[in-house]
């Protein structure tokens, strides 16, 4: 039989689990190769532990209780709130991120502190009306500096959330940056030393989670229909998990059940794929894993899939005339509000004026506009276009 450690009584402590004994329970719960809380470099500014949170669950609750969290529920993922009300914002995406991440965490044995946080802050730096939003804030920053929403995410969480009163950010642990900082910058990170494993699972769900639930939304909406969805491999093969567990299904309720299977099938191929991979891994560390250049993925032929149904929703969906007047319009807004300000940076609320002075005009706009909700961004337009004077509305 298995000894366990021995873990205090709860009426020796008034907590089950003191920082000593989240080690004592990572030791016991995770793989060699995930990444440990004792193991944390710790913070730009030094804290106490917390009596019953490990470092990496109190940098989940700091992402979570921070303002531009809760933004994220009025910035839309793929479609606008004019679309409809079914489909997901950038606030559900999160959670659909958070959860299938965890999941595979679990899975994995690495560590779901750190990988739930990681989700739960992949998208908080992302402009309004989406990518739209993005592909406009980086052309209109060209040459200075340029704009990318997961360097945002780190600038939000260092430098714009005020959490202390000593410093500004919210004072994360190193690692949760650095796996933050690795997403800004994919390119070097596909090649050579490898990110962390609780850094690679949250990027797997990410792209798990959009193509699945962008699959559903656009088949809600009426953008797409399951007809010329089922040329797709991915498609066929998912529709196929689901007549074996359901047998013939009406339309109605086929989509809900694809949508499932989509999920569950490439969170299956994952990890039947990682674990293969892991199998050569065992009783090496996090960094022994990293400098390896250790990279986990899906199965070939689920791969080749994946890279089949993302090239069909990109022309069918993301480029769907319906969505595309939609983004022409937001995009001319946010342009319009962009120029005005870097023309009239008086224009600008007082702690993105004081901002100026410290990262020039340009970047203190970028930020200004980038934090916005799309819905707070529509009234500030239409402030500044019908308003001659007077600064704009802090978030
Ligand atoms: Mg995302």
């Amino acid at each position: 039989m298995t000894s366990r450690p021995n873990l205090p009584a709860i009426a020796e402590t008034p907590w089950a689990l003191d920082a000593g004994r989240v080690a004592e329970r990572e030791l016991w719960l995770l793989a060699s190769y995930a990444f440990p809380s004792r193991d944390s470099a710790g913070r730009v500014h030094p804290e106490v532990e917390h009596p019953y949170r490990g470092p990496f669950a109190r940098d989940r609750d700091r992402v979570l209780h921070c303002s531009a969290f809760r933004r994220l529920s009025g910035k839309m993922q793929v479609f606008t709130g004019e679309m409809g009300e079914y489909h997901r914002t950038r606030l559900t995406h999160t959670f659909e991120v958070a959860s299938v991440a965890r999941t595979i965490a679990r899975a994995l044995r690495l560590n779901e502190d750190l990988t739930e946080t990681l989700a739960l802050l992949h998208d908080i730096g992302h402009p309004p009306y989406g990518h739209c939003g993005e592909d406009l804030l980086a052309a209109a920053m060209e040459g200075n500096g340029g704009f990318s929403h997961n360097q945002f995410a780190l600038t939000i969480v260092t430098e714009l959330e005020q959490r202390f009163t000593d410093f500004a950010g919210l004072n994360l642990s190193h690692e949760v940056l650095g796996g933050q900082d690795t997403r800004a910058h994919k390119a070097e990170a596909a090649i050579g030393r490898a990110p962390l494993l609780e850094v690679q699972v949250v990027d797997l769900a990410d792209s798990i989670a959009y193509d699945s639930h962008d699959v559903d939304d656009a088949l809600q909406m009426g953008l797409i229909d399951q007809t010329e969805l089922r040329r797709l491999g991915l498609i066929r093969r998912a529709l196929e998990g689901v007549r074996k567990k359901s047998g013939e299904l009406p339309p109605s309720r086929l989509r809900q059940a694809l949508v499932h299977e989509l999920v569950d099938l490439q969170v299956g191929d994952l990890l039947w794929s990682a674990s293969e991979t892991l199998r050569a891994c065992q009783g090496l560390s996090a960094e022994e894993i990293r400098g390896g250049g250790v990279r986990l993925g899906h199965s070939p032929e689920v791969a080749a899939e994946r890279m089949e149904l993302e090239s069909y929703l990109f022309d069918a969906v993301y480029r769907h005339p319906r969505l595309m007047s939609v983004r022409r319009a937001a995009g001319d807004r946010l342009r319009r509000l962009f120029d005005g300000l870097v023309a009239n940076p008086e224009r600008l609320p007082l702690r993105f004026r004081t901002r100026a002075n410290q990262v020039g005009v340009w970047r203190a706009v970028s930020d200004y506009l980038a934090g916005m909700t799309d819905r707070f961004c529509d009234s500030q337009h239409l402030l500044f276009t019908q308003q001659t004077a007077g600064p704009l509305t802090d978030w």
